[in-house]
């Protein structure tokens, strides 16, 4: 029998994941498939892997990047640990709870750097097209290697979209934005809050990236900061030069317009305004359109595409977890294309699944209840792997602790540690307090 071809798309930390998980199964001594991953990027790390360009790649494609310098995780790294691979293996040490970009892209590397995945991946080398043959129930994928610029087809039995969505921006229009006199950007595209230094600045958004980038934009020394609303404000005890106002009526020069009737003279503009998943390699049947939700639509376990289950996609949820949601779902799409798990024949069976999904992500709006739902899905797929089993209920306690600290104080909560539900032990406190240090290099952050 011809060995089964997998495509999976996209090095981040989903797609290494599946890499990761493919791998571990070889390592046990089961048979697995050829596996190719393509990725658009140089590197691996996806998000993780920090690029200084906007608008477009060294190849003149968009670029992915939507991270920034001085970016510390939002979350507490005890949340998010892989369960076969601890910080303190990686380490060789406990470290503090809210590592910058590049600690916590060294520790993606080392996993998969050890797991010796590496060659499974064909880099610079973006999906353009895939088609599905019913016919020979093979897709072929149409891939531009950059390097070489050359566009070639290769048949495979199954595809594993992990993407990504969080690089293509969803870009609001506001009366007089064309001729604003200042700089207008989003948040996809916002590189170093140094550029904002003695500035007022407007960020319209009120979730993770308008707080995050206000957080950065204050540690840098914006003049003001002011965040804008459209459903509520996000309700934190700001610092005194920061002020939340509701929805963006239009601007006028350089003064901005509220729907309350406030106005604000500001010099720069960040639209906070969220992302689009966004497939442009992918035909209508075999398209996820989706909003950025807990239960995803049209996914079987939040992975299996129920139009073609021969297609799967990994990481398409609102990130509560991460990391080790990836791992739950890399393992799990592992299994079944070894045939260790099935699927139901019924689509009526799958979809009933997703539809109980989302009527309980609906059945309520508060964030613990989402934290938790999201950790007892990621309980339910490791259960019926061999995912090493780990106290995701302790993950989900070091989460709400999170929030806490956060309503505590929100230019603080980065100086909290907690512990590790993989190895027992206490994170240490930080050497320095988020506030106070500005530079976000590995080599400082890991002085003790
Ligand atoms: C600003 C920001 C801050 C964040 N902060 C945190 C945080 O602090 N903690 C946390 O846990 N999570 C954070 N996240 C969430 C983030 O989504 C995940 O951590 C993680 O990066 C998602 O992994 P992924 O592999 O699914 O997607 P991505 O990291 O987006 O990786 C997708 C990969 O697919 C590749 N790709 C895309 N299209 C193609 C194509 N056509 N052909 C070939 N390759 C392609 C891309 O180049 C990329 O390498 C943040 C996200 C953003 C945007």
């Amino acid at each position: 029998m011809m060995t089964k071809r997998i495509a999976v798309i996209g090095a981040g930390p989903s797609g290494l994941a599946q890499l990761r998980a493919f791998q571990s199964a070889a390592m046990q001594g089961a048979e697995i498939p050829e596996i190719v991953c393509f990725e658009k990027q140089s590197n691996w790390g996806g998000l993780w892997n920090y690029t200084w360009r906007t608008g477009v790649d060294e190849n003149g494609d968009p670029v992915h990047g939507s991270m920034y310098r001085y970016l510390w995780s939002n979350g507490p790294k005890e949340g998010l640990e892989f369960a076969d691979y601890s910080f303190e293996e990686h380490f060789g040490k406990q470290i503090a709870s809210y590592p910058p970009r590049a600690v916590l892209f060294d520790y993606i590397e080392g996993r998969v750097l050890k797991a010796g995945v590496r060659d499974w991946i064909r880099f610079r080398s973006v999906i353009r097209w895939i088609d599905y043959d019913p016919g020979t129930g093979q897709f072929t994928v149409t891939v531009h290697d950059m390097a070489k610029d050359h566009v070639y087809k290769e048949q495979f039995d199954h595809v594993i979209c992990a993407s990504g969505h969080f690089s293509s921006p969803n870009v609001p229009e506001y009366p007089g934005f064309a001729q604003f006199n200042g700089r207008i950007v989003h948040a996809h595209d916002f590189r170093d809050a140094r550029e904002f230094a003695g500035k007022d600045v407007l960020l319209l958004g009120s979730s993770y990236s308008a707080e995050d980038i206000g957080s950065q934009c204050w540690k840098y020394g914006a003049k003001s900061v002011t965040t804008s609303y459209r459903s509520a404000p996000m309700g934190f005890e700001w610092p005194d030069n920061w002020q939340e106002l509701p929805a963006l009526e239009s601007v006028e020069g350089r003064t901005a317009h509220f729907i309350d009737g406030t106005s604000k003279e500001v010099d720069a503009i960040i639209l906070c305004t969220g992302y689009r998943h966004y497939f442009p390699f992918l035909p209508d049947d075999l398209r996820l359109k989706t909003a950025n939700r807990l239960a995803a639509a049209d996914l079987y376990k939040g992975v299996v595409y129920v139009h073609n289950p021969k297609m799967f996609y990994l990481g398409m949820q609102d990130q509560w977890f991460t990391f080790n949601m990836f791992d739950a779902q890399a393992w799990w799409v592992r299994d079944v294309i070894l045939g260790r798990i099935g699927l139901p024949s019924d689509k009526q069976e799958m979809l009933a699944d997703i539809e109980e999904r989302v009527a309980r992500e609906e059945a309520s709006d508060d964030a613990k209840y989402a934290i938790q739902y999201q950790g007892d899905y990621i309980k339910e797929l490791i259960a019926e792997t061999d995912y090493p089993s780990f106290d995701v209920d302790g993950a989900c306690q070091a989460f709400f602790e999170w929030k806490k600290h956060k309503a505590e104080n929100i230019m603080t909560f980065r100086d909290h540690s907690y512990r590790s539900v993989i190895t027992g032990t206490m994170a240490p406190v930080h050497h320095t307090p988020w506030k106070d240090a500005l530079d976000d290099s590995k080599e400082v952050y890991l002085q003790n």
